[in-house]
């Protein structure tokens, strides 16, 4: 009897030890044969990601580099990231106004095997809303005057630019699937038209068309539409206002009746609260989509979901 387990012991050891060899073996193949399939699309914060798996579809795997909830602004990548853009097949960025550490990591990435998109290169940006005042702070701070404001992912039309970037660069390196890329950019960009008109109706007659927001995020959203923002702080969301600022601001928001003030839930947002509380005006929020939480990917929102909920927003005071 006992010689018998025993001999049963090792039969079961021996029929786990080969079907231990023969899943080894197939998952090497799968990873294999995964890597000279499926093109790994590296990009850098939520609207890179949305924008490319739209284009991409199935026909690779679109990563997002800068975790959910991290905001882009003062990020800084590990050595994990950059080892994961060097492996990519394609990395895509916004612009070097924004991701300004990725001009450094380039300099180790082999251009020829990880095809470099810059979205907005086909965009000209324009100077960010900087203050004057700020400007004599950062005298000392060559260059830092003119700074370029990134944001042009919270404008419709230009959000179609970027799309139209991504998909040439795919289709350069992927010419077999021309097809699909051009057809898969068509059909998202046809929702960004449907949204760019929603906008444009809803701004078309509008009395007021000044709104106040936290970060100056909103600027090529405001050109489009013909409005005006003021932002507590500058383009980037740790700008925070001087007092001058802030009485500025609150004299601004008094002589324009203004009813509404916009914050993020990402970034720190005591002071627009402060501001709202000293004014006696209304807070609500308007997400400029640097990053998405893990909770809202997984409640379903997008970038086109998201600025829905900011055309709604904005129009409790553009109106
Ligand atoms: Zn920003």
């Amino acid at each position: 009897m006992r010689k018998n387990s025993w001999k049963y012991s090792v039969g079961l050891l021996l029929i786990a030890v080969i079907f231990t060899l023969a899943a080894c073996g197939q998952t090497k193949e799968q990873e294999e044969s995964g890597k000279s399939d499926t093109i790994k699309v590296v990009t850098t914060f939520y609207p890179m990601y949305d924008f490319a798996k739209n284009v991409v579809g199935d026909a690779g795997d679109v990563q997002l580099l800068i975790p959910a909830g991290t905001e882009p602004h003062d990020y800084e990548p590990s050595a994990k990231d950059i080892a994961k853009i060097t492996d990519a097949d394609v990395f895509v960025y916004n612009s070097h106004e924004l991701e300004t550490w990725v001009k450094d990591v380039l300099e180790n990435v082999d251009g020829k095997k990880v095809a470099v998109v810059e979205a907005a290169s086909s965009i000209d940006l324009m100077e960010g809303a900087a203050h004057e005042e700020e400007h004599e702070d950062e005298a000392d701070h060559s260059g830092h005057d003119h700074e370029l404001d990134p944001h042009v992912w919270l404008d419709p039309v230009l959000a179609q630019k970027e799309v139209e970037t991504i998909r040439d660069a795919l289709v350069k390196k992927y010419p077999d699937k021309k097809a699909t890329f051009e057809k898969n950019a068509t059909a998202y960009s046809e929702k960004l038209k449907a949204l760019d008109s929603e906008y444009k109706e809803a701004f078309a007659n509008a009395n007021n068309k000044t709104f106040v927001t936290q970060h100056a995020a909103f600027g090529y959203l405001a050109k489009q539409y013909g409005l005006t923002q003021e932002s507590i702080a500058g383009i980037s969301p740790d700008q925070e206002p001087s007092p001058s600022r802030l009485a500025e601001l609150k004299k601004y928001i008094k002589e324009h009746n203004v009813s509404v003030i916009y914050f993020e839930t990402s970034a720190s947002s005591k002071v627009a609260e402060t501001l709202a509380r000293e004014t006696d005006v209304e807070l609500a929020v308007l997400n400029p989509l640097e990053s998405l939480t893990k909770k809202e990917q997984e409640q379903g929102e997008d970038y086109i979901s998201v600025m829905k909920a900011n055309l709604e927003a904005l129009k409790k005071s553009i109106k």
